[in-house]
């Protein structure tokens, strides 16, 4: 077993790899960086090494290969070689790991096979996930890869919960159940609020609302995932930057049947032509707020639909916990746009939720209260809510040094 206490974390996706290279004696970041554009002809590689200048380069990645080597590149130049015994593991985002792994988990042939089996419920993201996996092993084929997945902390939930109300032999025939993901993201600031609170996640109830350009909500009682918004794939639930979020399946065949569109074409409207885009023209919240300051109506519009979805799941989640500790808002809408925090909140003093003014304009990259000190609930218990940000990449990291570690 490797002495060393790096784990280069990576995050493939169909034309790109974000990595971050990580020492797990404190957490810190010894580089991070992300290559762009992979198999097109201008491609874009841009690197932060430890506390110096970003770095860019600007030339064609034929594939993911080309890619993770100009990254091993970069990382030799820093000194920070991926021959080095430094290196303890690398670990591999997985998008969907279906019902089989519920665990971060040593990649084999087997396992990689069984990932590939789930490409059919998970096509965007697996091929990616295993062309990186694919790459890593071939560069460092001693080392262990560890992959972990994005449905893992889901798989906990109870089976009502996980189960559509369709025929159950059709469902269990094609694998069809309601998943989850940004399952990591979920896993880590569940945690980390408990932390904030000064209690054990085992003692706390939270709802966790990951706001980034996708989206997702979960509710999580004592540590353990019991309800999320994302089903079978990442378009159900909230809406997001360019996805639909919760629509009527009649919609699909609405548009099949009276407006022709393929199935294909109706896939690419409510993947990626709805959401946010879809109702206003911008995926950005930024833009949104920016609009909608200045009279924007459809902006506004906007806002107000992805706002009103977010409060139906707090409620939602409020009822499916029955207490709630804390609410913790995260990823990159949740993290920094206070107007939505205070929005979604607004008007819920009755079940103990309320957003303080001040605390909530307070820009801060670190965990933080922004419920007011005192409220009157007239008898709910107060809700802390909470900012906390996400960090993938480190939850990753952990979960895979302590796989290869202890082999827990
Ligand atoms: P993520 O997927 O977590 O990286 O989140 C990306 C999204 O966060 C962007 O598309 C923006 O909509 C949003 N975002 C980032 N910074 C801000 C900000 N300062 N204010 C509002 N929204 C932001």
């Amino acid at each position: 077993m490797s002495e060393g206490t790096r784990v280069l974390v990576l995050n493939a996706g169909s034309s790109s790899v974000k990595y971050q290279l990580i020492d797990m004696l404190d957490g810190s970041r010894q580089a991070s960086g992300l290559v762009e554009r992979i198999g097109e002809p201008a491609g874009r590689l841009v690197h932060t090494p430890p506390g110096g200048q970003r770095r860019e380069s600007l030339q064609a990645f034929p594939d993911h290969g080309a890619a993770l080597k100009a990254v091993a590149g970069e990382l030799a130049a820093d000194g920070l070689d991926l021959d080095s015994p430094e290196l303890a593991a690398i670990g591999h985002r997985v998008v969907h790991g279906g019902l089989r792994f519920t665990e971060p988990t040593l990649v084999t042939d087997e396992v990689l096979a069984e990932i590939r089996r789930l490409i059919p419920v998970a096509p965007l993201h697996n091929p990616a996930n295993i062309t990186g996996i694919e790459v890593a092993r071939a560069l460092r084929p001693d080392l262990p890869q560890v992959a972990v997945f994005d449905t893992a902390f889901h798989t906990g939930m109870p089976e009502h919960a996980a189960r559509y109300a369709i025929d159950r032999q059709v469902a269990d025939e094609h694998r069809v159940r309601r998943y989850g993901f940004h399952g990591t993201s979920h896993q880590y600031v569940s945690r980390a609020t408990a932390r904030l609170l000064g209690k054990d996640p085992a003692e706390v109830n939270v709802i966790v609302l990951h706001l980034g350009n996708g989206g997702s909500a979960s509710a999580v009682a004592g540590g353990r995932c019991v309800e999320t918004s994302m089903g079978l794939t990442p378009l159900e639930g909230l809406v997001m930057g360019t996805r639909s979020g919760d629509v009527d399946a009649g919609v699909v065949f609405h548009l099949h049947r009276v407006g022709g569109l393929s199935v294909d074409e109706i896939d690419d409207l409510l993947n990626r032509r709805s959401g946010l885009l879809g109702l206003c023209g911008d995926n950005d919240m930024r833009e949104i707020l920016r609009r909608s300051e200045e009279g924007d109506a459809d902006a506004r519009l906007a806002f107000e639909v992805y706002v009103h979805r977010l409060r139906k799941y707090i409620g939602a989640y409020y009822a499916v916990l029955g207490r709630v500790d804390a609410i913790a808002f995260t990823a990159g809408v949740g993290e920094n746009a206070a107007p939505v925090r205070a929005a979604a909140t607004a008007g819920l003093e009755a079940l103990g939720i309320a957003v303080d003014p001040a605390l909530n304009s307070i820009r801060s990259d670190r965990a933080r209260v922004i419920s007011p000190e005192f409220l009157r609930t007239g008898g709910a218990p107060r809700v802390t809510v909470a900012v906390v940000p996400t960090d993938e990449e480190l939850e990753i990291a952990r979960q895979a040094f302590a796989l290869v570690r202890t082999g827990a």
